[in-house]
């Protein structure tokens, strides 16, 4: 089990000052920060005098708000082909079945704590952790159903980040409603007992800093049973929900066979989508279903470095921030933890397909500004955080760019967000804040010694399954 936050008892109001920061009204100059012991920000004063902790580059820390943590072990591992050449998931597969045969709980809190550790460094203040592994490798529950939720909690504990925790609701191999195969009997639940390992977690999350919150999450049209689908955000009335949706082109045609509609197509006529659901993927939407989507005022999840791995194609970007859809980034299968890179691929993907430059870029804000923006502001309405902006009452979710760089070196405003994005990496984030809690420093998380030994043991006793 888990100890109440430690790093929350080290917090007393303090103060940073930054010569620049990126404020709801703009780009501002010598601002005062105000953090309360709470951790959220009590007050924001721009044109104010050096004092406090002393940065230069300040900006709002977003959320990652699409991960499985414990993938960031099979990262680098998936990149052969199987005997049949059509079947490009073959090795993933095969990985991931030996893999889940092994995982113990202290392997996922070791593995989650390492990942959890390097989305801070990488910038994001909250991991939304889409939480689907819950059972024995038997397929039986733990004595405590939510054995595995408590060991991402207490990952989280450790690391400091803040946490949304989706534990994910899993129940049928296909649309037809079969069981599940050998691979999946760790994700399972009937609706009775996934209620009751929602309930669980959700006490358990009273151990966590005040930051902390829950949502839930049913996998995907074909993990869950059609009527249930459609209840959904009754049976769960409060909270985020997120959901897979429209990943890959098997995924439309089975959904389409089964169903009669397509699977953005059904999800607007059938589970009344609106700002409380965040769809991850939507790779496979027709131009009418984009525009309908967005409209439901629900985030787009993407994660450009998984879909691009994955191959599973290019979301709509262009035609869903036309019509005011609103967007959130994911580091999904972890296979590479890079939050600037995640926004340089998302616009890459829309040169690509549409032989143009600056595809989200607009007549008054760059790619850079507009892209970071738009996923400060999904990132927060997914996950239902006070968070997206530095202003009074929210979380002190930020972070850092180092302006010694060659990347940044002379630019201001706009122009940082894009040299980070575009010309450089995270390794331009110097510190990270979580809800206050200051955990990276220099570049490098308080912990990270601790934390990456305990990774490399989990990976050594894991050897013979990777
Ligand atoms: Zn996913």
């Amino acid at each position: 089990m888990y100890v109440h936050n430690n790093l929350s008892s080290e917090i007393a109001m303090k103060q940073v000052w930054a010569k620049q920061a990126l404020l709801t009204t703009g780009w501002a100059a010598d601002v005062l920060i105000t953090i309360g012991t709470d951790g959220r920000i009590s007050k924001v004063t721009s044109g104010a005098k050096p004092q406090g902790e002393r940065v230069n580059m300040l900006l709002p820390a977003p959320v990652n708000v699409h991960s499985h943590a414990f993938q960031r072990a099979m990262a680098g591992l998936t990149e052969r082909r199987g005997p049949d050449p059509s079947d490009s998931f073959w090795t993933w597969r095969q990985l991931m079945y030996r893999f889940l045969d092994q995982l113990s709980p202290e392997h996922i809190e070791a593995i989650t704590a390492f990942a959890q550790m390097e989305m801070l460094e990488a910038g994001y203040a909250t991991n939304a952790e889409f939480h689907y592994l819950h059972h024995q490798t038997d397929g039986v529950p733990y004595d405590n159903i939510a054995e595995l939720s408590d060991r991402v909690m207490s990952a989280a504990s450790t690391t400091g980040i803040g946490l949304c925790l989706l534990p994910v609701h899993y129940q049928y191999g296909g649309c037809d409603q079969r069981p599940l195969g050998d691979g999946q009997i760790r994700f399972g639940n009937d609706p009775d007992q996934f209620h009751t390992l929602h309930q669980q977690a959700s006490q358990s999350l009273h151990n966590l800093s005040g930051d902390a919150g829950i949502g839930v999450a049913p996998h995907s049209l074909r993990a869950v049973g059609m009527d249930m689908l459609k209840q959904y955000a009754t049976l769960h009335p409060t909270g985020p929900i997120h959901m897979h949706l429209a990943e890959q082109i098997p995924e439309v045609e089975e959904v389409s066979a089964h169903w009669r509609a397509r699977p953005v197509e059904w999800a607007l006529e059938n589970m009344g989508l609106n700002d409380r659901w965040c769809l991850i993927h939507c790779t496979q939407m027709t131009p009418d279903e984009t525009i309908g989507l967005a409209q439901t005022r629900a985030v787009a999840g993407l994660c450009p470095i998984t879909e691009s791995s994955l191959g599973d194609g290019i979301f709509d970007g262009v035609r869903w921030l036309e019509n005011d859809g609103m967007i959130a980034i994911g580091s999904d299968s972890n296979i590479r933890i890079a939050l600037a890179e995640e926004l340089r691929t998302l616009d890459y993907s829309q040169r690509l397909r549409d032989h143009s430059r600056a595809a989200l870029a607009t007549q008054d804000r760059s790619t850079g500004r507009r892209l970071y923006q738009a996923t400060l502001a999904g990132g927060a309405q997914a996950t239902a955080r006070d968070t997206g902006a530095l202003a009074v009452g929210n979380w002190a979710d930020m972070l850092c760019l180092d302006m010694a760089s060659v990347h940044t070196a002379g630019r201001s405003g706009d122009t940082v967000l894009d040299a980070w994005i575009f010309a450089g990496d995270d390794r331009l984030v110097t510190d990270v804040w979580s809800a206050g809690r200051h955990v990276v420093k220099d570049g490098e998380h308080h912990n990270k010694a601790r934390i990456t030994s305990a990774y490399l043991r989990a990976l050594q006793d894991l050897k013979d399954a990777i």
